[in-house]
């Protein structure tokens, strides 16, 4: 969520905060903002509601000529979505200027003591808190004369310092409780930039004579290739000669920065209209990247260099637990089906922010895999801490490497499907479940899977980025299936076994992209309650392959009509049954039942993605949403 970039070196700032924040547009935001310290030690801004697109038109042509500067979108937590609330922040005299994601959970105490020492604040955010307890510690205001205002237009005042700006930085982080990135400056030591971690995601990206700072890697790509991915409660000094970080007791950390292999175009849309089609259509190769070396065709196994070194735990597990948010949790129900049916272990599988606020009850021989696209999600990474504080080994499924859940993790397995942009997750669902498959032939292998049947699930994985280009080839039909449905305000999305959380997924595309009302239910629980909703103004959508709960998905199909519903069917090619029952029908390749899903989901993706297209909204940005979701 929200986005920061900080920049120090030898180019002129602004351009590339601007750019970089429009790399981090896909996160999620409402308004945006930046401060800019020139070479006359005068710090200068602008800051607009809504997108990046507004604060850049408020800069017209205007030059803002440091190298040195912040830039922010805010997803707002605390105080209204207005200019005043967007960052850059700064103190009473202007000399202190920040950027901050996440929440200081104690700002009300710290506000009513700043300001009872004199201190004035200019917004409702609980970040401006930190602005004026650096300011306190570097400059305490009863010691002073009356304070005159910082402005993004204003001169800094003289500040008199009596702490370095680092030791200021890090004395008042240590009076926060809550979460930060924090890029920070100050008007009079225009060669230095601070950059702080806790909880909240940032990390430095090294360039050649400069350094941006970033909480994505996404807005650095273009500068750097090796990125320092800053832990929590640790802060980065950042000069013109160099880079030193330190924790909040300003002990010296010595750290290895990691290579980026990104390239900047992958970031890109190239031809297709949006990032989510663009994504929907990378599915395949996402499927490909994800298992690509990693099956033993011959042996009928999968082999995850990243999980070597928990392989006894594996071996002796006696159950898994599975904990992920939105789409990563329904790809982990997907692999709850597969590693129970294939794999012959219990699974449960947990909405993670609910696994970290019940009590977990661990038993001996668990092993926890945490699923996160980002790498990032605060909910999955709680839960990730939570199991390994309880000693249990504690596993990942990620995309960016680097990320702090890849970093927290005891071992993991990364996706390799490069940026991932649209907010509403297309291609990774396909990879998560197609390394969950992996992750069945490992497990099972090891118990009771004979060597014929992983032979037969190794050898149809190889052929499914083949059969998903071939449903990808549908996209045209879909989008007049959309047409044809558009004018529906809600969606019962049906399935059973491997599908139901297929028809999960399906809903929560629809709802993310065209705020259409759509609910996912299992197709042999809807006459529990969900049916009485269905007339003809109330259509379904059935998730209904040949496999072995086909028949039963018919007499629902049926149930349904029989109300007067309406019915699309994702079904398998050759399927002139259900053609007869539904009023439409979009096949689908078949393949074997627990590979379904990867090529069931893709119809319902395009469905949503044109659905909301014809809505005429932004369905890379859908509004209230952020792509990483780094506060609870
Ligand atoms: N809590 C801060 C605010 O509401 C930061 C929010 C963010 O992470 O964008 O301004």
């Amino acid at each position: 969520m929200c986005g920061i970039v900080g920049y120090i070196g030898k180019e002129e700032a602004l351009p590339v905060l601007l750019e970089g924040i429009k790399n981090l547009e896909y996160r999620g935001y409402d308004s945006a903002g930046f401060a800019i310290l020139g070479e006359d030690e005068k710090v200068s801004g602008e800051k607009a509601v809504g997108k990046i697109s507004a604060l850049a038109e408020k800069v017209g042509g205007r030059k803002f000529g440091g190298k040195t500067g912040i830039i922010h979108s805010r997803w707002a937590t605390h105080g209204g979505v207005t200019e005043a609330n967007a960052h850059p922040h700064s103190d009473c005299k202007g000399v202190i200027w920040l950027a901050h994601n996440g929440i200081v959970e104690n700002y009300k105490e710290l506000k009513d003591e700043l300001n009872k020492k004199g201190h004035s604040f200019k917004s409702e955010t609980d970040t401006e808190v930190i602005a004026h307890l650096i300011e306190e510690e570097l400059n305490p205001v009863r010691s002073r004369a009356p304070a005159q205002g910082g402005s993004p237009e204003g001169t800094a005042g003289a500040a008199t310092s009596n702490g370095t700006f680092s030791n200021a930085v890090r004395n008042a982080l240590k009076k926060i409780r809550g979460t930060y990135g924090l890029v920070i400056l100050k008007s009079d030591e225009p060669d230095t930039l601070v950059a702080a971690r806790n909880f909240s995601p940032l990390l430095v990206g090294l360039g050649e004579g400069e350094y941006i700072v970033a909480s994505d890697a996404a807005a650095v790509l273009k500068h750097a290739k090796n990125v320092l991915y800053l832990d929590d409660g640790e802060m980065a000094v950042l000069t013109r000669d160099g880079h030193r970080v330190f924790d909040l007791e300003m002990r010296e950390r010595d750290k290895e920065s990691q290579v980026i292999d990104w390239s900047p175009e992958r970031a890109q849309k190239n031809c297709y209209p949006h990032f989510m089609l663009k994504e929907i259509f990378e599915g395949p190769e996402a499927v490909e990247n994800s298992v690509r070396g990693r099956l033993v065709l011959e042996e009928g196994n999968a082999k995850l260099g990243g999980l070597e070194k928990v392989m006894p735990a594996l071996r002796n597990a006696k159950r898994i637990l599975i904990s992920a948010c939105g789409t990563a949790y329904h790809a982990g129900r997907v692999g709850e089906y597969m590693l129970e049916e294939y794999g012959g272990i219990p699974v449960e599988t947990d909405i993670a922010s609910e696994f970290r606020y019940r009590k977990p009850v661990f038993r001996e021989g668990d092993v926890f895999l945490a699923i996160s696209q980002s790498g990032e999600t605060a909910d999955t990474l709680a839960a990730l801490r939570e199991a390994k504080e309880k000693g249990v080994p504690a596993l990942a499924v990620v995309n960016v490497v680097g990320s702090t859940i890849a970093r927290y993790a005891d071992a993991g397995v990364y996706q390799h499907i490069g940026p991932e942009i649209g907010v509403a997750s297309t291609k990774a669902f396909v990879s998560q479940v197609s390394i969950l498959a992996l992750l069945t032939l490992l497990i099972g292998r090891q118990r009771e899977m004979s060597v014929v049947m992983g032979r037969r699930i190794a050898n149809e994985l190889t052929k499914i980025p083949e059969l998903m280009r071939k449903i990808l080839k549908q996209s045209d039909n879909v989008a007049t299936l959309a047409r044809k449905y558009g004018k529906y305000g809600n969606f019962l999305y049906l399935g059973r076994k491997y599908n139901l959380p297929v028809a999960y997924e399906g809903a929560l595309k629809l709802k993310e992209i065209s705020y259409v009302h759509a609910e996912g239910c299992g197709a042999g629980e809807m006459k529990h309650g969900s049916i009485a909703m269905i007339d003809e103004n109330f259509p379904s959508v059935f998730i209904a392959p040949q496999d072995s709960v086909y028949e039963k998905m018919i007499s629902n199909i049926e149930e349904i009509k029989a109300r007067r519903g309406l019915v699309i069917a994702v079904a398998t090619e050759g399927d002139k049954k259900i053609a007869d029952i539904a009023d439409d029908v979009i096949y689908i390749p078949k393949t074997l039942e627990m590979l379904t899903p990867l090529l069931s989901v893709v119809p319902l993706q395009l469905f949503a993605y044109h659905f909301g297209v014809l809505r005429g909204l932004d369905v890379d940005k859908p509004r209230n949403l952020a792509k990483s979701v780094t506060v609870e």
